[in-house]
């Protein structure tokens, strides 16, 4: 049943939405709304509809999320940057909903398919690229996607390991920024988290914790709160450098007066220090170069952080290329 004063639209399957998609089931819910698998009888194929929440906070990011969507599909007529397309887009009932080419699963579902031991780096390699192809576009077309997390990458079809990006609930131009508190927290930057005016580098740091990720089919830094998630980041990557740490506008709510690293429990009383903690060691891989392509991402300065233009020439991406001739398995190799 339907109800104005909620925020959710309640599906029901084999309802009609706009007296043309009949819902078969539901894909995935998300912060904004839900996602469902819909038959579309006008076009005579399935499709992906994500009916927003009708709240007026939602309601606007969807705007932007529905202009962003258009900008990235009509400048690449050819589907060449492996973003997700957009089919149309339409309000029913105050819900903003937009219609989607349909993916299959998520990088998230993947590795937990996998039980969680991570996938093989033939495979991460060729995710990698793929991203970075998608990471570049958006770049050049002035987007931040600010949301980059395994959920967010789907693949195209559950048995090909070629994927897309989706989700551009929280993105924006970079010249129209609104939203200070963005990015899912465990692939928040560290510029997003001590305030500091963002770039698209903010989605290199993203990028770099989901490389880690889909190797070890662990999150790299999963913080409870915003204050865990630095001091996380800060175990291992060290206290950020002072260029970095003079333009934060929360610096007081970090660091003491004498510059120190305030030291928090987390609520398993645990206490952390910053650069206690060794990345190759957690990484735990023997591929040298895989791990200084993530730690290149792991830059704090978003100024001096690897592009995604430069990452495609990676050692890592370039050189394995000519080794790599193996046919791609979805499980990992085991580590050596
Ligand atoms: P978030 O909480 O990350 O902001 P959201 O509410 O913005 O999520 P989406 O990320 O767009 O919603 O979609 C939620 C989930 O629905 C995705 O993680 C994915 O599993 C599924 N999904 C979304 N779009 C598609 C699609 N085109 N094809 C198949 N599944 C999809
Ligand atoms: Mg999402
Ligand atoms: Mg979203």
């Amino acid at each position: 049943g339907y109800d104005d004063d909620r925020a959710d639209y309640y599906l029901i399957k084999g309802d009609h939405i706009a007296y043309r998609y009949e819902i078969v089931s539901l894909l995935g819910k998300g912060s904004f709304g839900q996602v469902c698998l819909c038959y579309d009888w006008k076009r005579h194929e399935q499709t992906a509809l994500k009916i927003i929440r009708n709240k007026k906070k939602f309601h606007q990011q969807a705007t932007v999320e529905i202009r962003v969507l258009k900008t990235l599909l009509e400048n690449d007529i050819e589907d060449k940057n492996n973003i997700v397309r957009i089919r149309n887009y339409f309000i029913f009932r105050n819900h903003i909903c937009m219609t989607f080419e349909l993916l299959g699963f998520n990088l998230y579902e993947l590795l937990k398919n996998n039980k969680y031991e991570g996938l093989s780096l033939t495979l991460i390699r060729k995710f990698a690229i793929q991203l970075l192809v998608a990471l570049k576009y958006i770049k050049d077309e002035n987007i931040v996607h600010c949301d980059l997390k395994p959920e967010n990458i789907l693949l195209r079809s559950n048995d090909k390991a070629f994927i897309k990006v989706i989700d551009f609930g929280s993105s924006c131009f970079l010249n129209e920024r609104v939203y200070t508190y963005i990015q899912s927290r465990f692939y928040r930057a560290p510029e997003i988290i001590l305030g500091i005016p963002y770039t698209m580098a903010i989605d290199m740091w993203s990028f770099g914790c989901i490389m880690f990720e889909l190797y070890t089919g662990q999150p790299l830094f999963p913080g409870e709160s915003e204050h865990e998630q630095l001091i996380l980041i800060m175990e291992v990557c060290g206290v950020p450098p002072a260029n970095v740490l003079e333009q934060s506008t929360k610096f007081d709510m970090f660091f003491s007066e004498n510059n120190e690293p305030k030291i928090i429990q987390n609520k398993h009383g645990v206490m952390r220090y910053p650069g206690t903690k060794n990345l190759e060691q957690l990484l735990n891989c023997s591929n040298e170069q895989f791990f200084d392509f993530i730690k290149k991402c792991l830059d704090f300065d978003p100024e001096t952080r690897i592009t995604p233009v430069e990452a495609m020439e990676h050692p890592w991406i370039i050189d394995s290329g000519q080794k790599s001739k193996k046919k791609i398995h979805l499980n990992r190799r085991p580590k050596n």
